[in-house]
């Protein structure tokens, strides 16, 4: 079989044999195949899509890729969550201690950022001395411990998908049903969690632009993930302005530190209930959505959660004394400020571009081997409905990139719209998806 038949192959619209993927894949990893075949692949793949079994034998090549991880010696039911994707995303930092502290396992596989969203492993990698390169045993071992442990694909886990996350990110071909199911999927497969909480995100900043194509793609990852055996339930979420109003790695953090010891942020409040309190309901531990959501309540009042997280900053090598305090600054890292050139209320963001313009900044990456810059972002001062006057600050942009700082705050002026009307960001969560169906969310009423 050869690599140039199979792109053909799929560049011609026909579906593909599990044989032929498998091979793709296999050849891809011995580095038989180089990066430009495999760059064409999925671009062929981003363009003429796979069936529903194409997608089902492509995401188990990727976990056959590298070892399954068995957690039977980790007492009780494990359950993870993950996004699609999106600006400002820290509900990973939150929900995953919050629901540890509640006494449901959490192994958590995440990955870097992609396009023009960031990614769980940058943010954490942000905090001094944190690792996220854990082998199958220390990452088995933490999570026994701790209730919680964060990792990141590796030579030994799911591989394929760690050189074709990074690929994809390079060649504009993240935005793709198979690819994005394939790889979010198998992560999850491999990790050997009993259940998954999928949030599956629409708007301008997510890689879904509406909320019919998020519920269609949510449909395609809780059938995958019911075919493997996992419990699966995916709530569709609005990202039409950034999570919070923090945007790179060290600023998530800090508003996830923050968010931990009890500050509540409109919309991400919300989400890290409807997901953490959906996680501990899967974990068994408790009969409805209601009574999860008033133990993670609990867990996070009472400071839990909060020292849950210090427990596995520490466990993974980091140093939690940073994490109570401001960073001290480097000399080097420059600040400036977007004001609002009129009075009025924030309409609406162009949140993509708010992630396109992190990246720039130094929050992702352009090229594979690009350097992220744990402390560059945006810190956004106003959210949709907001009223401003003329002058007020709207956003602050940290880079040691003068340029991309000076072009950053030109471009922000232009994504930010003001006008006169009162308006009221729409809800976050909008529908769950499970395999039964799917459903309107109702936020259900939670006595304290
Ligand atoms: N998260 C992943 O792990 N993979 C994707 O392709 C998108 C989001």
């Amino acid at each position: 079989m050869h690599a140039l038949d199979i792109i053909r192959k799929k560049r011609d619209g026909s579906a593909l044999s599990g044989q032929e993927i498998e091979a793709l894949l296999a050849g891809y990893l011995a580095r038989e195949i180089p990066d430009y075949q495999m760059a064409a692949f999925l671009m062929a793949v981003f363009f003429s899509g796979m069936t529903h079994e194409e997608t089902w034998e492509f995401t188990q090549a990727m976990v056959r890729s590298g070892c399954r991880i068995d957690l039977a010696e980790v007492p009780g039911r494990k359950v993870d969550k993950h996004s699609t994707g999106g600006v400002g995303d820290k509900v990973s930092l939150i929900a995953a201690p919050l629901v540890a502290a509640c006494g449901v396992p959490v192994p958590m596989i995440s990955g870097r950022g992609l396009g023009h969203t960031g990614g769980t492993l940058d943010k954490l990698e942000s905090i001094p001395g944190m690792r996220t390169d854990l082998s199958v045993e220390e990452f088995t071992r933490t999570l026994a411990c701790a209730h919680l442990a964060f990792a990141g694909q590796t030579d030994e886990f799911v591989p394929a998908d760690r050189m074709l996350y990074a690929l994809r990110d390079v060649t504009a071909t993240v935005e793709s049903f198979p690819l994005m199911a394939g790889s979010i999927m198998s992560k999850k497969i491999a990790e050997g969690t009993d259940a998954l909480v999928l949030d599956v995100k629409f708007g301008s900043g997510a890689f879904l632009a509406t909320a019919e194509r998020a519920e269609e793609f949510a449909r395609l990852l809780v059938a995958i993930g019911t075919r493997a055996g996992m419990q699966t339930v995916a709530l569709v979420s609005s990202m039409e302005q950034p999570l919070g109003h923090a945007v790179g790695n060290w600023l998530e953090v800090e508003e996830a530190v923050a968010c931990l010891r009890g500050k509540h942020i409109a919309g991400l409040g919300e989400l890290v209930e409807a997901i953490s309190g959906m996680m501990v309901m899967l974990g068994g531990n408790v009969p409805t959505l209601e009574e999860g959501i008033r133990r993670c309540r609990r867990a996070l009042w009472s400071g839990q959660a909060y020292e849950k997280f210090l427990e596995v900053v520490r466990l993974q090598g980091g140093d939690p004394s940073t994490l109570g305090s401001r960073r001290v600054r480097p000399p080097d890292l420059l600040s400036a400020e977007v004001r609002a050139a009129s009075d009025g209320v924030v309409q609406r963001f162009e949140t993509r571009t708010i992630g396109e313009i992190a990246t720039w900044l130094g929050a992702g990456r352009q090229k594979i081997d690009d350097p992220v810059d744990p402390l560059a972002g945006i810190t956004l001062a106003k959210k949709i409905g907001d009223r401003v006057t003329r002058g007020e600050v709207l956003a602050t942009l940290s880079s040691r990139r003068s340029e991309a700082l000076r072009e950053g705050c030109a471009l922000m002026e232009r994504v930010i719209e003001l006008g006169a009307e009162p308006v009221q960001a729409g809800p976050v969560v909008r529908n769950v998806v499970d395999s039964q169906g799917t459903r309107a969310w109702s936020p259900p009423a939670v006595l304290p």
